[in-house]
């Protein structure tokens, strides 16, 4: 007997389901309209995928778990947040994503970034399902013990959900070294085990070399890749990046390495602008300002003569040959994208998760210029967290020249399958394509040799 199946029908109808099914989430439903956009046309013609309702089943997470974390502040006082980790999907390994600590941080955009993380993770080659985690508590202006007894708290109900081959949660936004060095303490604390059970860990208890820089080189080794599959180099070239934590200041760094001049960072709080470039120097200092003082951007402006910043906006309409978007999701839009193509902008690789909205990616996509999304360009951060599971598993820690080219290997690898399907026979390679249908078919893949599980 013929099985008897109901075809995904068409976008609109699909999304208004996943619409229904998440109400409130639009940034779920933002991250799931863009990877469908490429799907329906890529399985229009592949049976298998639809008899065995692969996509309304990746658009699902394996689970959401949602906990109370209680901690104590300095002044004694009992204070409540909400922790969540999502396990999206683990058909191709054990879950992993990073841990966001926001003030704003709610279920939707936490689905949203386990959902991206799938593809994200898929496409490093290595073998890693999809997860995130995080909690609505704000680190902004707590002091470093307010900050160790939240995370340990976390932690207290975190550790049953996780584990080396289970889950592997490491940072994001909110979430560095210090913060993954307590909650590691208190995970080993817990359960007497010492295993790789998070990575960005501290290089003295099991962490890997290169894993701070990783997603910032990586994206500009993406961005090089883009550029050098069209006869261009990074050399001489401007860019405009968001963001001045931990991946926009190493994506600066690696533009200045690499011969490139940077004019813009940015916080919450505006961007600063530098038209005679922002060193290696005026790095270390934004490095060091922003993280051991705690600083604001708009401080650089006072520190360095020419530089000026521009409070409450954001750096898209300064003009630039390449651009980072390297802060936070939504925030590169239709009109600023449209500013982007207006000013001469030929590429943009998205350091941070999503930060361009559906509008900007239609805009990219339409002037054809050369646009990376996140789940391609900001892989490299990941990738060498895989290469730390790897480590830990063998209880050795690899050289800082072998990780090196690692990165750099897999960073091509993403751009080699983001070819495969994303050439278009014009010249011009869509990788928002590329890399949504290379992650989709392998998470897809192994989906569909587990039979309906
Ligand atoms: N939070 C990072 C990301 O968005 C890294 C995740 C990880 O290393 O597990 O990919």
């Amino acid at each position: 007997m013929n099985a008897i199946y109901q075809r995904h029908v068409d976008l609109p109808h699909f999304m208004e389901g996943v619409k229904k099914r998440n109400p409130h989430q639009p940034e779920f439903v933002q991250a799931v309209q863009e990877v469908a956009e490429d799907i329906f046309e890529f399985i229009d013609d592949k049976e298998e995928y639809h008899e065995a309702q692969i996509l309304r089943r990746i658009a699902e997470p394996d689970r959401v778990v949602s906990f109370r974390v209680c901690w104590e502040d300095d002044n004694g006082s009992i204070r409540v947040q909400r922790g969540w980790r999502v396990q999206n999907n683990n058909a191709i390994g054990p879950y992993k994503g990073g841990i966001r600590f926001h003030a704003g941080l709610n279920e939707s955009v936490l689905k949203f970034l386990a959902f991206e993380q799938t593809f994200k993770n898929a496409l490093t080659g290595l073998p890693m399902g999809g997860g995130k985690g995080g909690s609505n508590f704000n680190p902004k202006g707590k002091s470093v013990r307010e900050i160790m007894r939240f995370c340990q708290s976390f932690m207290t109900e975190l550790y049953r959900h996780i584990g080396a081959d289970v889950d592997v949660p490491a940072g994001d936004i909110g979430v560095g070294a210090r913060e993954i060095g307590f909650m590691f303490g208190q995970y080993k604390r817990i359960t007497n085990e010492f295993t790789g059970v998070l990575t960005g860990k501290g290089l003295e208890y099991g962490g890997s070399m290169i894993r701070p820089e990783a997603t910032g080189y990586g994206a500009v080794y993406f961005l090089e890749n883009m550029l050098q599959h069209k006869g261009e180099g990074i050399e001489g070239k401007r860019a405009v990046i968001s963001g001045s934590g931990n991946v926009a200041t190493h994506a600066a760094e690696k533009i200045v390495q690499l011969g490139g001049k940077v004019l813009t960072l940015s916080d919450s709080g505006g961007f600063i602008h530098d038209p005679d470039g922002i060193t290696q120097d005026k790095i270390d200092w934004i490095k060091a300002h922003k993280t051991r003082r705690r600083g604001r951007i708009s401080d650089y402006a006072d520190e360095f003569k020419g530089a000026t910043f521009h409070e409450g906006e954001t750096p898209w309409r300064v003009e630039c040959d390449v651009a980072l978007p390297c802060a936070t999701q939504n925030e590169l839009l239709g009109e600023d994208a449209k500013a982007l193509i207006a000013n001469g902008c030929i590429a943009v690789a998205e350091g941070a998760n999503m930060p361009t909205d559906l509008d900007g990616v239609h805009a990219f996509k339409e002037a054809k210029i050369m646009f990376a999304p996140g789940k391609a360009a900001n892989a490299g951060g990941v990738a060498v967290s895989g290469l730390e599971m790897s480590q830990n598993s063998e209880r050795r820690a690899w050289k800082e020249d072998q990780l090196q080219s690692m990165l750099r290997e897999i960073m091509d690898g993403i751009h080699e399958r983001c070819l495969t399907y994303g050439d278009r026979r014009d010249g011009h390679v869509d990788y928002v394509k590329g890399a949504n249908i290379a992650g989709f078919k392998k998470v897809a893949d192994a989906m569909l040799a587990f039979g309906m599980v």
